[in-house]
């Protein structure tokens, strides 16, 4: 029996990562981004307005107050879109709205708040802009660069904006828009066999007759493969016999990695050992210093990692939740592959002996800025009802024993139950 610590690092060794495939932006969501990005041009690509109002020269307005305003005279009108054609000089301004370049010989744009219209008396009467006020009073006094957005400001040329590795969420799809990238390399989405073991397992159309249970595994295990982002392909249910495992295994190669449940407990081990051993498959180990999912079996199969989960369904589902989930991720090119532990205080005692590390399916909740967690009544590997109810699991190190309420313990996030809550978060 080695620790889970061991285990995972004898896996990972084996796990290579898969090659890229080129897809339109889009498509990237939720996949592994394959090249680092660089930006092609700075952002903004020059000065530009971040309000509507008007661009001044900072020395014409100087002292300028709600009392003392100072008037300039409007030359051009400038919409987001355009050019100046004109440049501000002495005793000028420009109407300027959220994103136009800043014109020539402005140095700060005043926002309309803090302006009025104006008439402007004595004016050359090309002064008026047909259909605007030919003047505008300014209220406050700016200082060079108020209210503008400068050019590179937010990412210059040659900056790299996205690091392969990442995980493309909507923002770095609206960064790939933004500098003009349709098309991404990304790696490709791992295609995991799913096989379940048994005599007894039926399918879920099926009524289970007497002594049998229908086969959920093989769907809790391809819906944790689709959360990975990585492809399920079902080979069904193998049963308890030599030539029926091998046929199925054999088609799993076709995948990059084969997933199965079932058979792997004292006893029935030696027949799929046998099975695995006539198909050229090393073992690396098997049995973890876990609790759930202790018969937990990896290996090479004509270079394919393989794992046998155990087949109690809540033993497989954490044993994957460790081992598969960040082997897939791997796979996949993600940087960070391991679940974020988080800090809670436990709410009950939880009896523990030393010598395996401990999994227990807990509530979460939060409290004045503080985790709490709860464990759930029925802990049994086959008892699905509390992992269903489950916002997390709670992790006792292989080495402590009971451990008492109050005390600090780390948990494990399982899906979505420590992101939301019932109400909003502010
Ligand atoms: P095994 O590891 O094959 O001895 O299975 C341990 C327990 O898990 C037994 O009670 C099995 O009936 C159950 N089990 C095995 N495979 C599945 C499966 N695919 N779906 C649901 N339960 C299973
Ligand atoms: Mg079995």
């Amino acid at each position: 029996m080695i620790s889970v610590e061991a285990a995972l690092e004898i896996i990972l060794s084996e796990i290579k990562t898969l090659g890229m495939e080129r897809v339109d932006i889009l498509s990237a969501l939720g996949r592994v981004l394959g090249e680092d990005i660089a930006a092609a041009a700075d952002n903004p690509p020059w000065d530009n307005s971040a309000m509507d109002g008007y661009a001044v020269r900072t020395a014409d307005i100087k002292e300028a107050s709600k009392e003392k305003p100072v008037i300039l005279q409007i030359i051009e009108d400038l919409p987001a879109g355009y050019t100046a054609k004109k440049s501000v000089k002495k005793g000028e301004a420009i109407r300027i709205m959220t994103g136009a370049p800043m014109p020539m010989g402005a140095d700060a744009v005043v926002m309309v708040e803090e302006t009025e219209k104006a008439e402007v008396k004595g004016l050359p009467s090309n002064a008026s802009i047909e259909g605007q006020e030919s003047g505008v009073k300014i209220f406050k006094e700016a200082k060079t660069g108020d209210n503008i957005r400068r050019a590179g400001e937010d990412f210059k040329n040659g900056d790299i904006v996205l690091t392969k590795g990442a995980t493309i969420r909507p923002a770095e799809i609206g960064m790939l828009a933004a500098i003009g990238k349709p098309n991404v390399y990304v790696h490709q989405r791992p295609k995991i066999a799913v096989l379940a073991t048994g005599d007894e397992l039926v399918e879920i159309e099926e009524t289970p007759a007497n002594g049998k249970i229908i086969n959920s595994n093989s769907y809790a295990i391809s819906a944790q493969i689709k959360a990975c982002g990585a492809i399920p392909v079902q080979l069904g249910i193998a049963r308890d016999n030599k030539k029926d495992l091998e046929k199925k295994l054999e088609f799993g190669l076709t995948a990059d990695c084969i997933v199965s449940s079932g058979g792997v407990s004292v006893g029935d081990f030696d027949f799929v050992k046998d099975v695995l051993k006539g198909m050229g498959s090393e073992m690396r180990f098997w049995k973890v210093a876990m609790k759930p999912g202790k018969p937990l079996a990896f290996g090479v199969i004509a270079n394919k990692p393989a794992f046998g989960l155990p087949g109690n369904p809540i033993s497989s589902m954490v044993a994957f939740e460790q081992f598969v989930r960040p082997a897939i991720l791997k796979m996949t090119g993600k940087k960070d592959i391991f679940k974020r532990a988080f800090e809670a205080l436990l709410t009950k005692p939880i009896k523990k002996k030393s010598g395996r590390m401990h999994f227990v399916r807990a509530a979460i909740e939060q409290k004045n800025g503080q985790f709490y967690a709860t464990p759930l009544e029925g802990q049994g590997s086959g008892m699905l009802r509390s992992m269903v109810k489950a916002d997390c699991l709670i992790i006792l190190p292989e080495n402590i024993q009971d451990i008492e309420k109050d005390c600090k313990v780390k948990v494990q996030p399982l899906g979505e139950g420590l992101l939301y809550q019932d109400k909003p978060g502010y």
